[in-house]
């Protein structure tokens, strides 16, 4: 290659032309059935195929209309498209998308300063997902119990039927084994007590406190069935931990920013945590995490000792910077209660009309349903029933229909998703 050709190619590939690259919208039809073909079966996803969103309304492929009482997994917490996450996303990605870790950004601190101005926290650390929190979290608390007490201060107490993300690391943290099954070895220092135990926990703590570097928990377990945590558990793991130099992990990567009324769920608990894990709604959509800790703590993780490619990337930290703002107000944090006691009113209207749940419970807009005995492990087909009827839902095992609407979903759409809903119980357990 002569000089004068290379200077072509680099000029030609220096170009900003977009017009000059088709649109992939256009070029590549799809349909459901390629998810089977081209996909890792790790999935089973929905017969159609979603493609647009505004609000707490999502339509597929054909142009069928369902409202979202699913919000992602309790993700899209301000619905979909927000103006304000729009807005910040599409600044940002005409500014600056990723600099590394090897620069710091502006995105990212002014996130930062947000989490610590309104947490007990008082450093923050930016990863990509909830695992990703969870995981930096374990491996900080271990570091630390490494660091101030020595090797053998090593072993994690974490409940059964936790959800804590699917590294190896986090899935042994959780406690549903069959997520855990067959990837083994599995790493070693963990022992699963059940969830509002708390003498299954004073006993943990009595016959090996000196081992134990930390405790993680869920205020409230969402995937392992909505089931909130006493105020009596939470406090007695704050009280042990304290007592025994352990610390104590809250995993409010499902319960936090603003989804049970508060920023984060800790705060209506009485009990304040040494890390604490967010994401999900965190980003709104956007993929995020952030781990939350005090500057003691986080001393541990001096240069080099942890991170992360993407870990504070500028576009997240738009985002998430612009969801925060959005949420951390008394409107929204209030209206979150207001939904809540509507969605509780019109679930117990249901309920007297078909008699399918034997409990309905939560905390502001994340709810758990569940299934009177005739119909249990039936959740999944009241999902699949209200889709066919036009709504989102979750579960939460098998037993538990889940809803995590957007903390902002209108009056309307509530109406109108508790109606669809009702028409997919007698569709689904008639
Ligand atoms: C979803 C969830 C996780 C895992 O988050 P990912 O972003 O899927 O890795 C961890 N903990 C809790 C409580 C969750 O709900």
């Amino acid at each position: 290659m002569n000089n004068l050709s290379a200077q072509a190619i680099i000029a030609a590939t220096a170009r900003r032309d977009a017009a000059a690259v088709p649109s992939t919208a256009a070029t590549l039809p799809v349909t459901r059935a390629m998810f089977d073909e081209l996909m890792v079966r790790c999935y089973a996803p929905a017969d159609f195929v979603p493609v647009r969103g505004e609000g707490s309304r999502v339509w597929d492929q054909d142009g069928k209309m369902y409202i979202d009482f699913a919000a992602g997994v309790a993700v899209t917490s301000l619905g979909h498209c927000h103006p304000a996450m729009v807005r910040a996303l599409t600044e940002q990605a005409c500014t600056l998308w990723h600099v590394s870790n090897w620069f710091t950004n502006e995105p990212a601190l002014r996130l930062a300063q947000r989490l610590v101005d309104h947490t007990f926290a008082e450093r923050a650390f930016f990863c990509n997902s909830g695992a990703e929190a969870n995981e930096a979290a374990l491996k900080l608390a271990r570091r630390y119990a490494h660091d101030r007490h020595g090797k053998h201060k090593s072993r994690v107490i974490s409940t059964l039927n936790a959800f804590h993300g699917r590294t190896l690391f986090t899935v042994t943290a959780g406690g549903q084994a069959k997520y855990a099954e067959g990837f083994g070895p599995n790493p070693a220092g963990f022992t699963h007590i059940p969830y509002n135990d708390v003498a299954a926990l004073e006993r943990e703590f009595a016959a090996h406190g000196a081992e134990i570097c930390a405790v993680i928990l869920e205020p409230m377990q969402g995937e392992g069935g909505m089931t909130p945590g006493t105020p009596a558990f939470l406090q007695a793991a704050r009280r042990l931990c304290t007592a025994h130099g352990a610390l104590l992990i809250l995993d409010e990567i499902q319960s936090g920013m603003g989804r049970t009324g508060a920023l984060f769920s800790y705060m209506q608990k009485g009990v304040v945590p040494d890390i604490l894990t967010s994401a999900k709604g965190l980003g709104g959509g956007f993929p995020v995490g952030a781990m939350l800790t005090t500057s003691e703590i986080a001393s541990v993780f001096g240069v080099g000792v942890h991170g992360t490619t993407y870990g504070g990337n500028p576009l997240a930290c738009a985002v998430a910077g612009a969801v925060f703002d959005v949420i951390n107000t008394t409107e929204v944090l209030d209206g979150v209660k207001a939904r809540h006691a509507l969605y509780i009113e019109g679930l117990k209207a249901i309920n007297a009309r078909r008699r399918v749940f034997c409990d309905l419970r939560g905390e502001g807009v994340w709810l758990g349903c569940e299934l009177d005995a005739p119909w249990k492990g039936r959740a999944m087909d009241v999902v699949r029933a209200a889709a066919a009827a036009g709504l989102m839902v979750l579960v939460a095992g098998p037993d538990v229909v889940r809803l995590a609407p957007s903390l902002v979903i209108s009056l309307d759409e509530i109406l109108e998703g508790l109606a669809r809903l009702e028409t997919a119980l007698g569709q689904a357990l008639a």
